[in-house]
């Protein structure tokens, strides 16, 4: 098992319910999750929690093992290890392709960073672009950008906050395909969350429906199709 979140509570000071109500889910290495649920439903907070911006009221989170979050321990966003693609990229536009991947891997050496911006480079197959700046991009492009420089850094975990939002009904289509097709290339754990049901359908191996904080349902497309 790679990840575990066991009870997850939380609430916003001055609010009068949970935001989250006791969110428990395991996920197997390399499995893409979705967490589906409208707009209000806490998906944004539930990222929140496991990127480390908010605590948990109460409950755990373990990464292969270790502990990123219980009751004694709050282990920082920046050690967690964790990837975050946000709905509008976020890339830093002053810097090139290159510049924006290179950026999460100032930790390695010269050769092996050389060697990881080739390989995710060619997993979202812009080789040929690396040296352009965000603006001189499609939106399709600007969010595989996005995503190499997610995962360059080889994360236990990447979060994708409604990912395609910005993207125009067409692309968003083709990307969702795309995007799959990376992250299962990359062995990738994910958590998507969105409020779109064809999103959701589209990429995940398993989908997790949140209605006010709390968990609906949790099942492969297949199974939820059938069940309604
Ligand atoms: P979603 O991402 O599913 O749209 P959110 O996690 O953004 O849902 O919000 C869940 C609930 O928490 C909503 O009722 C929202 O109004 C409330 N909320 C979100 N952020 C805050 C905040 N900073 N302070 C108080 N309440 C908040
Ligand atoms: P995608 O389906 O990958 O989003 P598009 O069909 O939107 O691609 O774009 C087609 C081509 O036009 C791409 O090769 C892209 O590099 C180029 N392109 C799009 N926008 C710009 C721009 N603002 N400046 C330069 N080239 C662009």
């Amino acid at each position: 098992m790679s990840i575990s979140i066991q009870d997850v509570c939380f609430s916003y000071p001055n609010a009068n319910r949970a935001t989250i109500d006791h969110f428990s889910l395991t996920i197997e290495k390399g499995e893409v999750i979705s967490i589906l649920g409208r707009s209000g439903s806490g998906k944004s907070t539930m990222l929140r929690l496991l990127a480390g911006l908010e605590a948990p009221t109460k409950g755990s989170f373990t990464i292969q093992e270790q502990v990123v979050f219980d009751g004694t321990t709050f282990l920082q966003p920046e050690k967690r290890g964790i990837g975050m693609v946000f709905q509008d990229y976020a890339l830093f536009p002053h810097m090139t392709v290159r510049e924006n991947i290179l950026f999460g891997l100032s930790q390695l050496k010269n050769e092996e960073k050389k060697k990881r911006l080739r390989e995710v480079l060619e997993l979202v197959e812009l080789q040929e672009f690396e040296k352009r700046y965000p603006h001189q991009l499609s939106g399709g492009q600007q969010q595989r950008v996005a995503i190499a420089r997610a995962i360059a850094p080889n994360p236990h975990l990447i979060l994708l906050d409604e990912p395609f939002s910005n993207l125009d009904a067409e692309l968003q289509v083709k990307i969702r395909k795309e995007l799959r097709d990376i992250l299962k290339k990359a062995k990738i754990t994910s958590i998507l969350v969105t409020h779109d049901e064809n999103d959701a359908y589209a990429i995940a191996d398993r989908i997790v429906k949140l209605k006010d904080g709390c968990i609906e349902v949790v099942g492969r497309p297949c199974d939820l199709l059938v069940d309604g």
